[in-house]
Parts: C-alpha cells; structure tokens; sequence
C-alpha cells in the first residue's frame, strides 16, 4: 500500500486537533500535515540546560534550578507573591501577580524548583515574572531536560506553543516513520550541485535543533538548512512562472501586421518626434504583434518618459488590423488622463475612443458597453471597471494594463480570458513606471519579455531637490509665492497620515486654508482623493489651464498628472512614502524647460534610515538608482507595493536576503524543465497552493 502524503492528511486526523483547534490552525493557513511541516519557528528557547543563578543576565530566556528559601504574598502596589530560590552560585526571584491558595502551598521552602522565563531586573536584584515552574519531587529521579531547542511558532489567539508543539511532533514523527510521505521533489543533482541537504534533514533540524546551537546561528539567514527550503520555495516560483507563460503562449493571438497607416498619422500629428528609446521599444511591440504567438511584454520606462504614445502607437497598430484594444489603469484619475490623451489623439484619426469606470452609471455607460460590444469602439480605456460580467469585446486584439504592480497575475489573465475570440489571446502589453531593480523583475516578471525605456525626451531640464525640515516651513513658503508671481505654477503634496485617506483629505483642507491665508495674492486650489470624480478633474483642469497658481493636493496626483508649467514641489513629511512613490511624485515637475525645484519638507528629527532615504532622493533623479536603493533600504515587498497585490509572497525566503540564488534558481529552472518537468506540478503545488490561476491561465 503507498501511505498517502502528508499534504492529503488534515490536521483533524491528529491527536489534540479538536475543531477548535482545527479552526485556529486555519487561521494560520495550515490545513494538512505537511502545512505543519513548513510552518517554521520564528524563535527557539533553551531548555536543554540549566543556568547557575549566579550567572544570569537581564534578558535571559533560560531554565533555572534552585531550592526555595521562602516565598511571602507581599501586600504593596500591587498584591504578589514572592518566592526566592537559590543554588549554590546566586538567587533569583520568581514573582507572581496572579495566584491561587494551592499555588502559594506548594512553594514550600526546602523544595527544589525548577523554572523557565525571562530574566529580568526587579527591585531586589534580577527576577522572573511569572516564570513557568514545577517543584520537584525530592524522591523521584530528576526530571529530564529537553533534548533539542524549543521551538517557537508563530501562533494565534487560542492556539498554544505547547499545542503547536505537539501536533508539529506528530507531523514530524510522520515525516520520520512513513516513507516517501513528503516527497523530496528536487532531483539530487540539484542538491549535490547546490551542496543542499535533503527536505526531510532540513525539517527535522529546524523545528527540533539540537542542544548547543546558537540561537543567532539558528536564525540567521545563511543558516544551511534554511537556506535549503529557500532554494526549493525559490525555484517553484520560478517554475511557477515559466509555466504561466507556457500555458500562455500555448493559446494562439490573431497576427496584427497593420498597414502603418495610422501609426504614421499619428506619429505626423505628434509636436515631437520619438526618442531613440521610444522607438527601440515601438519596434519591439509591433514585431511581437506581428507573431501569432500572444506578447507578453512588460515596458518599464521612468516618470515621464513617454509610455503613453508608446502604448497608443501598438493600441493603432491592433486597430490597423481590425481589432479592438483596451487599455487599463488602476486609479480613475490615471485612467481619465489616458482616455484624455487618447481622444485627443486618436479622435483626429476618426477612431472612436470609449471610456468606461465605476462611476460610469445609466445610459452613459450603456451606450459605452454598446460601442464596445459592437466594436464601433476601436480603443477603450478604463479602470477595473472593464472586468464585469457585462462588459463584452467584439474582438479585442491588444490589452494594456498600465502600473502592472497594482494588479495581480490573476488580473491580467482575467482580462485576457474576457478578450478571447475565436480561440484566440490577445496580446498583452504591461507598463510600469515603478522602476524594478532586475533582482525583482526576476522574481515578479519572470513570465514577461521586458522592454526598457531608459531615455527621456529631451528639453527636461533635471529637477533640483532639496530636503529642509519643517520649522523652516515660512521660508518655503516664501519660496512659493516667490516662484508662482514669477508666472510658475507649483504642488503641495500633503501625505498619508497613518493610512488615513479621511484625515490626509482633512490636513489638505487645513492645509489649503493656512495657505491661503499666507498666500493671499495666490490663486489656490485642492484635490483629493475623497472628491467626486468630476470635482476633482475641475480642479485639475483649471491648474492645468494656468487659472490656479498652486495646487494642494494628496498623493492622488502620484499618477499620470502631466502640467509642463508646474516646476515646483512640496512634499510634506516625505519621510512617510516610500522611494518610489516620491519619485513619482517629483515626476509630475521638470516636464518643460524651466528648471524644477523639489521640497521634501520633514518632520523633525527623522531616523538615520529616513535621513538616508531622503538624502537618496536629493542625490538622484534616476528612477532606476532609486529602487535599487529603496530594496535595500527597504526590502523587497515594500518595494513591489505586495501589500496590495500579492504579488510576491513568500513563506521562508527573504528576498532583501536571499536574493543571491535568483540566478542559480533561474538556471534550476530551466533545467527543471528540461530534464524533469514532471516535478514542476507538484512543487508549485507545495509551495504556492492549489491557486486556481496557475491551472487555467
Ligand atoms: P509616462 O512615461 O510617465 O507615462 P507620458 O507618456 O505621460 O510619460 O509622457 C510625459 C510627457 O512627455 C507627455 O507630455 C508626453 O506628451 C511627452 N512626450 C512623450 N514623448 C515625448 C518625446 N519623444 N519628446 C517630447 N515629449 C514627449
Ligand atoms: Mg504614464
């Protein structure tokens, strides 16, 4: 009989997994046996030993032996009872606030006492708070002591160590007794290649380490045994997505050759011609369109140089060949410029453009979803919004998401499965303008060919940045006023107050009104994110219009906001964004020729990591400078915004730390999928779940 594996046995089957407990360890994400198995400590104790009393220091986490020599309820603050051990090298206190009558009896003095807790100082010399205890019996031999570190879970409420403890030694004698109950999918040439030790070793080591070891050795991240279930989590991600981009190319797209003749009217009607970079990437995108299997291109470019007509040129080359394109950005405000821009330049054309958001409601969107379905509309934009039900394509040949890092996989691939016709993908252009370290575009787009605009148009002058703390906020608002009468118009960009939208909008309104009050002779207006949508384009058109001199705003205008004439910025309290959303921010100056001023004005005193972080900012306006800086100052997660997506969530590896395997993961595999394709499926399945979205991309 084969023993079924351990990620097809549930928990429930084991001893001590109630319901309720059963319940619990989902909250953790722990179903099965094998769950338990990857659920590793976050810290150790030593209970192997027994440390002299004499020898303890304050923060000490350790097991102690002594007699008692007494132990009095104290009647002072707060009622406690004192018990005072003692060996032949020192005492130690052992307090407790909480305890019953039976308790207080049993602590006889003479009695040996054997305890575990933290050290810490109290007012007669070190103690422990409420240590764990148990008084041992004088004629029955001496208790053992653990033989490996006590590990440490991470738990939830309900759910105990001692509990966690004991249905994980359970998952661990089945991972010892049955054989070939957890697979060991990666090949041995792999390990011995990697010098890594086998599944099975490296989990009994970790949640069981023997007596001896350091708990800094223990934890830290070169640690072999780690490093062992890194690689294996690593290279099905990896796996992971190799097949998301086999399963998608493995779906036919219709061949969009155009014939130029749009893409030339429009390229005529531009006031600019194309950058090099511009037109590398143009060149890149039509020779992908011009294949029958579907592209599948992320196009990373900085603030402001130039995605938009990059993406409007392959949105013509699809119409050109008949077929619809679509084109999709997270925010409405993003979405409304590029339904704005493509208007402006496609309608010339007699193309029709047709939005479609949220907020679109009645006989507005009803006549949208008309012009979609009918495919009178050649070029749609729009927010999410163009996922639902009722949203049909008459045949859509090209999809483009702008800011992939907002949206997930399963995103994308939505919008594809909406835009199949005929048995056919369409073809898939990403854009960011969130620089990614190549570190994370390993990791986060592996699945995607990538193109890279790494030029600006010219005419830009570089935007000076200078960082001042907040007390000096009446010189820069001197500094405004001295600007915006010389003709400038400028940004004051108030910032997120402990992920509030409600009381960011509140400090923009207060914000608006000491600034009027300071700038009388200045017209002022203000956006933010809790605005009607129609309010704030208003607002944005009269800024845009030169009617408004300054513009408070929240960090709604991070995107796509595009006003050559605006060539000044404040930035209150930067030091709460990250890296990159402030160079997006600053991006939205130094759009035309005069030179641009960038104020990041701090709250005082800022940490050494927020002195560095702004001081990267003064020093830089290279996006890609900026990320690199950012992941290591910051990691990887905060960089890739996964708080919102989900993107990249790893159980073990770190990728501010465990980035050196990305290559060797990268070469693992390929020759995963050469030589033994067949482990790939279940690796995924091990480390990413049954995630629907990598069955049916
Ligand atoms: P982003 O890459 O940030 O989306 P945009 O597409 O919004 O940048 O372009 C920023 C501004 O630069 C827009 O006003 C756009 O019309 C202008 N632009 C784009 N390409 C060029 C170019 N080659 N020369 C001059 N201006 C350009
Ligand atoms: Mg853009």
């Amino acid at each position: 009989m084969t023993p079924a594996s351990l990620d097809q046995i549930e928990i429930a089957l084991l001893k001590g997994a109630g319901p309720a407990v059963v319940e619990r360890c989902e909250r953790l994400g722990l179903h099965s046996v094998q769950d338990l198995l990857f659920h590793l400590p976050l810290r150790y104790q030593d209970r192997t030993r027994i440390t002299p009393l004499g020898s303890l220091r304050p923060g000490d986490e350790v097991m102690v032996e002594g007699y008692i020599r007494v132990a009095d309820i104290i009647k002072g603050k707060r009622r406690s009872l004192l018990c005072k051990i003692q060996d032949g090298s020192g005492t130690l206190t052992l307090r407790f606030f909480h305890f019953s009558q039976a308790q207080r009896v049993a602590l006889r003095s003479g009695e040996l006492l054997r305890g575990f807790g933290e050290v810490r100082v109290g007012p007669n010399g070190l103690e422990m708070v409420h240590p764990e205890y148990k008084v041992l019996q004088a004629d029955s031999p001496p208790a053992d002591l653990s033989q490996a570190l006590t590990a440490i879970y991470p738990a939830t409420e309900g759910l105990t160590q001692a509990r966690l403890r004991q249905l994980s030694d359970q998952a661990l004698s089945m991972l010892q007794r049955r054989e070939n109950a957890l697979t060991d999918w990666v090949p041995a040439e792999l390990l011995r290649q990697h010098r890594l030790c086998s599944l099975e070793e490296a989990l009994l080591y970790l949640h069981r380490p023997p007596a001896g070891i350091s708990q800094e050795r223990l934890l830290s991240t070169t640690e072999p045994h780690r490093q062992r279930l890194v690689f294996e989590e690593l290279l099905a991600h990896h796996l992971s997505l190799i097949k998301l981009r086999q399963q998608a190319l493995r779906i036919d797209a219709p061949v969009l050759t155009g014939d130029q003749s749009l893409r030339q009217a429009l390229l005529a009607s531009l006031p600019f011609s194309l950058t090099n970079a511009q037109q590398r990437v143009v060149q890149e995108v039509a020779e992908d369109m011009n294949k029958s299997a579907p592209m599948l291109r992320l196009v990373q470019g900085d603030v402001g140089s130039g995605k938009t007509v990059v993406a409007a040129l392959a949105a013509l080359q699809a119409v050109e060949s008949g077929f619809q394109a679509v084109m999709m950005a997270p925010t409405e405000i993003l979405a409304e410029q590029h339904f704005h821009n493509f208007s402006r330049w496609l309608e010339p054309l007699g193309l029709k453009v047709a939005w479609l958001a949220g907020k679109l409601k009645g006989k507005a969107r009803q006549q949208s979803l008309e012009a979609i379905a009918s495919g009178e509309a050649r070029v749609i934009v729009g927010t999410h919004a163009l996922f639902q039900d009722d949203v049909s394509f008459a045949h859509l040949g090209l999809v483009i998401i702008d800011e992939q890092h907002r949206f997930g996989v399963h995103q994308r691939l939505a919008l594809r499965e909406k835009g199949m016709h005929q048995g056919k993908a369409p073809h898939q252009l990403i854009m960011t303008a969130t620089p990614i370290p190549r570190t994370l575009a390993m990791v986060a787009y592996a699945d995607l060919d990538c193109s890279v605009i790494d030029e600006l148009p010219p005419g830009r002058t570089p935007i000076q940045t200078v960082v001042i703390a907040d007390q000096r906020r009446d010189a820069v608002i001197e500094r405004v006023r001295g600007a915006c009468m010389a003709g400038r118009q400028a940004y004051w960009v108030c910032t997120l107050i402990e992920e509030s939208e409600v009381l960011e909008c509140q400090a923009a309104e207060a914000t608006t009104e000491q600034l009027k009050e300071a700038l009388p002779e200045l017209k002022i207006g203000l956006v933010h994110g809790r605005m009607k949508a129609t309010e704030k384009a208003a607002v944005m058109a009269e800024f845009k219009a030169g009617d408004l001199h300054l513009l408070v705003a929240t960090t709604v205008i991070e995107v796509g906001v595009d006003v050559p004439n605006a060539s000044v910025m404040i930035i209150e309290n930067p030091e709460r964004l990250g890296l990159a959303q402030l160079h997006q921010l600053r991006g939205r100056v130094g759009r035309g020729s005069v030179e641009s001023f960038c104020v990041l004005m701090y709250h005082a005193p800022l940490s050494q990591q927020g002195k560095a972080r702004l001081g990267v900012m003064r020093d830089s306006t290279d996006g890609f400078v900026i990320a690199e800086k950012d992941l290591e100052l910051r990691g990887p997660g905060e960089v890739l915004g996964t708080r919102q997506t989900g993107l990249v969530q790893f159980r073990i590896a770190d990728l501010s730390q465990d980035e050196h395997w990305l290559d060797a993961v990268h070469e693992a595999g390929d020759w995963v999928m050469r030589h033994r394709p067949d482990i790939s499926e279940p690796l995924i399945r091990r480390w990413l779940g049954q995630a629907e979205r990598y069955s049916q991309a």
